[in-house]
């Protein structure tokens, strides 16, 4: 019988498969005797395991592509040398016989004295081999369990055994990191569905960037929804149909091929300027998170990159990448910007982007949105600072790259920023070293008080960009990444809109820029109301451009400005939202 889930749709489109219900825990590990003639056998039972752990990072290693990173393959390499490890063999066979135990016990405690050792190293370096000891022996532990094989980092890319394990499949996860979605999406998953997690978050936000469809907040959809079941994800409604009866099905593939259609028509504007029905010609890029999504980007349309959010290096690097690391990194995404411009953003890690290994993690904080992340973390450590502020300088002297701050609070703060920067422009100077001193740099306005300060800040700055999913969380109060409030989030809060018009109007007096790129700039509801109120630069989710030109291509500065000036006026956000869906009627 079909039953019907809902949840919070946060990345729009239809997939239809069978579902892969995600277990990131191992399932208990027991003791049990043996007797002392079956320990040959259980030693056996564990070689086997092993034998079988190897096969499968084989495998893995020999479907990589040839433009897989280098520290991935080096991962596999190392999880098989460790398979081979007589620390880890030889000793774990001697519990066996020792013991008289199973072999998911000796490994298990074998593994716990390693882990100690790890524990009690002080090298940082050789503190993180202990996550890979830990995943190699889980890949064992699972072999001898007969459970599935799970995606874990070392997978990253695989397209072999395990992509075609959840190829077309929706995932059911309690929740996923952004580093998951984007190793799903390399295994062209159909879609996903969370226990948690809002529309905001990371997560979200990539699956929309990446054009896979999503359901968040199903709290308990790992009971609800068995492996193998039949399901179709409407991304669109948020809602999740389980043994969808055949009409049902029917109806939903004949909107996927709607879409598909209207999506066509949509690239006969691929290219084309943004430009309204009065001439006011607008700037629209594109939000990227690492050089190859410009690939994705140019899919749609040849145009600049409005922010490029850099986190995403450091979570796949695990850790601070060197200066001349993230330099060819910038450098490449530029590169194939092919004269576009790029926006480089310096880290914002912290909160729902944190780096998984946990000895470089910030401090474990109740608050983690209010606490030490993005420009705070740079600012009390300038050795994670500095030499990215020096790769983006030195990547800007190859093209049009400029430096965008995220989280500005206060005028301090961005002084401080500057005088960073300032030392790093000596520091190359004196390497002698091709940079360049006249970059252009920005900062993000996505806290309440740096948009009400925003006329002191523009005065330093080159350009200002709009960070409204961080402007709307701090403005309303609600964290972005939890379900449970995120009915909270409200673009058209007249709170919200005074502050993104305060920024608007004090980039204008100021003579700079000032561009949106947070998730309201992709959301085609908010196009023309932006339009009206002043905005002319654009950066959204690859997905989005071609919708935003179309509504850009259809609207008039002229008619919009009056009826955008009336909605400014009002202040109960019911009405706002009705005037809004007035003001785009208009131009339908
Ligand atoms: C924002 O806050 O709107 C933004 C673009 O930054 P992020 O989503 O990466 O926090
Ligand atoms: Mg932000």
């Amino acid at each position: 019988m079909t039953s019907v889930l809902q949840g919070i749709g946060v990345s729009k489109g239809i997939a239809i498969g069978p579902a892969y219900v995600y277990y990131r825990e191992l399932p208990e590990v027991l003791e049990y005797a043996i007797s002392k003639y079956a320990a040959d056998d259980e030693v056996k039972r564990f070689e086997d395991a092993r034998v079988e752990a190897q096969r499968q990072l084989n495998n893995i290693k020999n479907t990589l592509s040839n433009d897989t990173p280098h520290d991935i393959t080096l991962f596999i390499d190392t999880h098989l040398l460790m398979l081979d490890d007589p620390v880890l063999y030889e000793d774990t066979v001697s519990h066996i016989h020792a013991r008289l135990c199973n072999a998911e016990w000796a490994l298990q405690v074998q593994v716990e004295r390693i882990v100690k050792i790890f524990d009690d190293m002080d090298d940082p370096y050789l503190k993180t081999r202990k996550d890979d000891i830990i995943h190699v022996t889980e890949r064992i532990q699972r072999c001898l369990m007969n459970e599935p094989e799970v995606n874990h980092s070392e997978d990253k890319l695989d397209t072999g055994k395990f992509g075609s394990h959840l190829k077309d499949r929706i995932i059911v996860a309690d929740d996923l990191t952004p580093a998951d979605t984007l190793l799903m999406q390399h295994q062209k998953i159909a879609g996903f569905i969370t226990e948690y997690g809002g529309p905001l978050s990371h997560t979200a936000i990539l699956a929309r960037n990446l054009g896979i469809p999503a359901i968040v907040g199903v709290h308990n959809a790992k009971h609800l929804i068995q492996a193998n079941d039949q399901i179709v994800l409407d991304g669109n409604t948020g809602k999740i149909h389980i043994a969808p009866a055949k009409k049902d099905v029917t109806h939903f593939k004949s909107l996927i091929r709607d879409e598909n259609k209207r999506r066509k028509l949509l690239f006969d504007l691929k290219n084309k300027p943004a430009k309204t029905e009065d001439g006011l010609k607008i700037n629209l890029h594109g939000n990227i998170d690492r050089p190859a999504d410009v690939r994705v980007l140019r899919q749609f349309d040849h145009t600049g990159v409005g922010l490029y959010r850099t986190e995403m290096l450091f979570i796949e690097h695990n850790g601070m990448p060197g200066e001349d690391e993230q330099f060819e990194t910038y450098r490449r995404a530029l590169r194939s910007l092919k004269g576009h411009p790029l926006t480089i953003r310096t880290t914002d890690l912290g909160a729902d982007k944190e780096l998984a290994d946990t000895t470089q993690h910030g401090p474990l904080v109740h608050n983690p949105a209010l606490g030490l992340r993005a420009i705070r973390r740079c600012l009390k450590d300038p050795s994670i600072f500095l030499p990215q502020v020096k790769a983006i300088l030195r990547t800007a002297g190859y093209g049009p790259a400029c430096m965008m701050i995220p989280m500005i609070s206060c005028i301090s703060e961005l002084e401080q920023t500057l005088e960073l920067i300032e030392q790093a422009k000596s520091e190359l100077k004196s390497r002698r070293i091709r940079f360049d001193q006249n970059i252009k740099i920005g900062a993000m306005i996505e806290v309440p008080s740096a948009a009400l300060v925003a006329d002191t800040l523009a005065k330093k700055l080159d350009f200002l960009s709009i960070g409204t999913n961080d402007l709307i969380q701090y403005t309303l109060a609600f964290d972005r990444i939890d379900d449970e409030v995120s009915y909270l989030y409200n673009p058209l809060h007249p709170a919200v809109l005074k502050l993104i018009q305060m920024t608007l109007n004090a980039g204008e007096t100021q003579g700079i820029r000032v561009s949106m790129c947070g998730e309201m700039a992709s959301d085609t509801l908010y196009t023309r109301l932006l339009l009206g109120m002043g905005l002319q630069c654009f950066s959204v989710q690859a997905n989005s451009l071609l919708d935003i030109k179309h509504i850009i291509n259809n609207s008039e500065i002229a008619k919009l400005r009056p009826l955008t000036e009336e909605i400014m006026k009002l202040t109960d956000p019911t009405e706002i939202n009705l005037a809004v869906d007035e003001l785009n009627r208009c131009f339908s």
